[in-house]
């Protein structure tokens, strides 16, 4: 199969979702900000130099195409009961991943803390990390260290591979994998 098919195997098997009825329960300005960033994560995810780079990796790690059937970038965040956000999940059973935001709190304090360029790259990082890490568990299943191992290596491989690497890209890459960062490694 050539690269080029693969990639529009992936690209075409992600969609946004959102359950309707859970949006009614937030203000408009809080649907219209979660909207954006799903858009955001969703055009980010199916950049062509991405997706090829995703390609390399799935035919690297011989996860074979039938073994995804979609990726669904969900607009409104997930918490677990311990209160922590959930960045991505994997369900190996039925090759369904999902890719989450963070919650519109968090996001207000890291711009006003951060500014507006690094929270942009904030998100765009994150989600690729989401969907590299999502994508080993369904060769690796419940192997959690694995995949974390991987999804760095992977990561580092395709931020390496950039033209044009972005300056906050590393400060932000690794308040991400730092162990003891506010949020821990995407993890399902
Ligand atoms: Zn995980």
């Amino acid at each position: 199969m050539s690269t080029l098919t693969e990639m529009r195997l992936l690209s075409n098997k992600m969609k946004i979702t959102v359950h309707p009825e859970k949006l009614e329960r937030f203000s408009k300005k809080r649907v219209g900000f979660y909207l954006k960033y799903a858009s955001f994560v969703f055009r980010t995810l199916r950049r062509p130099s991405f997706q090829e780079f995703l390609s390399w990796m799935l035919r690297k790690e011989n996860i074979e195409e039938n073994m995804l059937r979609d990726v669904e970038v969900r607009v409104l965040p997930f918490k677990k009961k311990n209160g922590n956000g959930l960045a991505g999940n994997c369900n190996t059973g039925n090759g369904k991943i999902q890719i989450y935001p963070r919650t519109l709190k968090f996001c207000r304090k890291f711009m006003e803390q951060s500014g507006r360029d690094r929270f942009t790259s904030y998100v765009g990082i994150r989600a690729r990390a989401a969907l590299i890490h999502e994508l080993l568990h369904l060769k690796y299943a419940s192997d959690e260290e694995k995949v974390r191992q991987l999804t760095q290596e992977y990561f580092a491989v395709f931020t390496q591979n950039r033209p044009t690497p972005n300056s906050h890209m590393s400060s932000v890459y690794s308040m991400i994998f730092k162990p003891k960062a506010t949020e821990n490694t995407p993890a399902c």
